[in-house]
């Protein structure tokens, strides 16, 4: 494929050879079909389409410097399918099952895995949908599951340098007790005003408030927020965040690296006495931010004052991609080796 311009691929669609699809029927699974076709024929009355039963995941797939490709943790992908599933009374995917068709992906997609050192990677897309027809709301009696992926470059078009961020209270990403927790399509219908709002007034990404009092920080559109004060790592602990596996992960490698983890809430207010903040998500790994600018108040809250990355998420960057990319040692053994 020597076609493909590796280091300058954006994060986007790209179209590979096959996708793999499970029906759930009648009680049961079907076995893993291989497809070549992009399109679902789906029924018109389908849940997925009218009633929001939708949840997907996010993972990547490295080559590494031996030349094995590897899959981040997608045991814990599979655990938050089962819990989105749950939370939206869909039939969940079992892991063994979305193990299988992670693999088949990127196998039968080889070709299409970035070689090592481009920065590139494959971008797995599991996708749950109600494909079963009610009119009625209640949810659908058959689910298909589908897995595609294809390679991806940084998500964040600026690379890895801080970006600023804008906190908003005309906007809510979910509520209260709302689906947060759920990797729903729904959320990121919700978010879509304000980020594109976001964009256009020249910011990377939303980072969302809680929705009860506009107070705290709860995450970025499709990012946990991190912050570094002294030798912590400060995450927020809010019942209307994903649970991010690049957080989770971070939160190890911060205690590998000797520093302490703080999972509570984080006022807004608190922002100016970081060191260092960012946001964190498989697409980015991390998105170090320069400042969060308060649309309601107009209020600038400016952490990274040379346009540098700090030094702490700089090494967790690098640690996490290394641990990714089999140059270290897989010490909490992370990696599913694809072969
Ligand atoms: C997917 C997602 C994240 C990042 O989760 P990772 O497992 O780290 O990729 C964070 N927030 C939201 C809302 C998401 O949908």
């Amino acid at each position: 494929m020597s076609e493909i311009d590796w280091k300058n691929l954006p994060f986007g669609y790209f179209k590979t050879d096959y996708n793999v699809r499970a029906y759930y029927k009648d009680g049961k699974w079907s076995d893993l079909e291989v497809r070549q076709d992009e399109y679902l024929n789906i029924h018109m009355a389908a849940t997925c389409l009218h009633y929001g039963q939708e949840a997907f995941e996010g993972m990547k797939a490295f080559r590494g410097k031996d030349g094995k490709i590897r899959i981040f943790r997608p045991d814990e992908n599979a655990k938050r399918l089962l819990l989105s599933a749950n939370g939206i009374m869909m039939q969940p995917v079992p892991t063994e099952l979305y193990i299988e068709a992670c693999k088949k992906v990127v196998k039968l997609n080889e070709k299409f895995v970035p070689p090592y050192g481009t920065g590139a990677s494959f971008y797995i897309r599991p996708l749950l949908i109600g494909t079963g027809a009610e009119v009625g709301v209640k949810p659908a009696k058959e689910y298909t599951f589908v897995v595609f992926g294809g390679p991806v470059g940084p998500y964040f078009k600026a690379g890895f340098k801080p970006v600023p961020m804008q906190t908003v209270k005309d906007f809510d990403r979910v509520a209260p007790l709302g689906t947060g927790l759920f990797k729903v399509g729904g959320n990121y219908a919700a978010s879509l005003r304000a980020s594109e709002r976001a964009h256009e007034e020249g910011f990377s990404t939303v980072l969302f408030l809680d929705a009860k009092e506009h107070k705290y920080i709860d995450e970025a559109g499709p990012a946990n927020f991190f912050a570094i004060k002294g030798n912590k790592y400060i995450t927020p602990d809010s019942h209307s965040i994903l649970r991010s596996i690049t957080n989770m992960s971070l939160q190890q490698i911060a205690l590998d690296l000797g520093m302490e983890v703080e999972k509570r809430p984080i006022e807004e207010a608190e922002l100016a006495s970081f060191d260092e903040i960012g946001a964190c998500g498989t697409a980015a790994v991390i998105s170090p931010i320069s400042k969060i600018v308060d649309r309601s108040t107009g209020h600038e809250f400016v952490v990274s004052k040379d346009g540098q990355v700090g030094p702490k998420s700089t090494a967790l960057y690098k640690q996490l991609r290394a641990i990714q990319e089999g140059e270290v040692e897989d010490i909490h053994g992370w990696n599913l080796i694809v072969d």
